[in-house]
């Protein structure tokens, strides 16, 4: 069986025997990948440098089963832990959400490494600026786009015109965007929410990493986006995300 090497984010580990962990990685060339790490399991003796850190950059190396999605690790080459997101609670919670977001919205062995970019993107970006709100949003509305989910936010998705209202407009999940007054029936489901806050998310699907520390939202804009954002992703994956119960819209 091959041994295979790829750069990874770790996401998840969960212990599998008193000296093994199966660690759940994000990998560039393999996309969300499970593995077996003996000997890795973090102990108080000498040997705890070989502990596997979440939400840390590595380099791996492992054995690529063929018949079962349990592969096994044989190396794990840190090159990057994020020294500031393990000093900054907020942070760390924001860059645990992008994780569970990552492992429920992927499937193992199906590679995306625009995804894995920007997942490497943003932990860079959150760890090293002071705020982290926008580029979280960036992270959620581009994995949405990746993955194939991202909505209409600048055209109502009955009629195809453009927003013109003012208010009185909805977002709707089971629609897949924004409804303008004219198109809602009694039985729209869905959120009220200003046309001026889903041009600015539609434009955040499009933005370029390296344009970031220029933008700057007013706050009231970045909740309303974040609000949409959760009620959207709760209703793809039909459930509320563990990690919303840290981070504070
Ligand atoms: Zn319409």
């Amino acid at each position: 069986m091959p041994v295979v090497r790829t750069e990874a984010i770790a996401l998840g580990r969960t212990d599998y025997s008193d000296s093994s962990q199966i660690i759940t990685f994000f990998t560039h060339d393999y996309g969300k990948i499970r593995a077996l790490a003996k000997g890795f399991k973090r102990s108080s003796g000498k040997h705890s440098s070989k502990a596997i850190d979440l939400l840390s950059y590595y380099q791996i190396f492992f054995i690529k089963k063929e018949h079962t999605s349990l592969h096994t690790l044989t190396e794990a080459i840190l090159q990057n832990n994020y020294p500031t997101l393990r000093n900054d609670l907020d942070k760390y919670y924001r860059a645990s959400y992008m994780a569970e977001l990552i492992n429920e919205f992927t499937m193992e062995n199906d590679s995306s490494e625009q995804l894995f970019k920007v997942l490497v993107n943003t932990l860079d970006g959150i760890s090293t600026e002071q705020d982290a709100t926008v580029r979280l949003l960036v992270f959620e509305i581009k994995l949405l786009k990746i993955l194939g989910y991202l909505p209409e936010w600048g055209c109502c998705v009955q009629c195809k015109n453009r927003i013109q209202e003012a208010s009185g407009v909805r977002f709707s999940a089971k629609e897949g965007g924004v409804l303008c007054q004219r198109c809602q029936t009694k039985s729209t489901h869905g959120i009220l929410v200003t046309p001026g806050a889903m041009l600015i998310a539609g434009r955040l699907a499009e933005m370029n990493f390296l344009k970031l520390d220029r933008i700057k939202l007013h706050l009231s804009i970045c909740v309303e986006i974040e609000k949409m954002l959760r009620y959207y992703i709760a209703s793809i994956l039909n459930k509320e995300l563990n990690s919303w119960k840290y981070i504070k819209v």
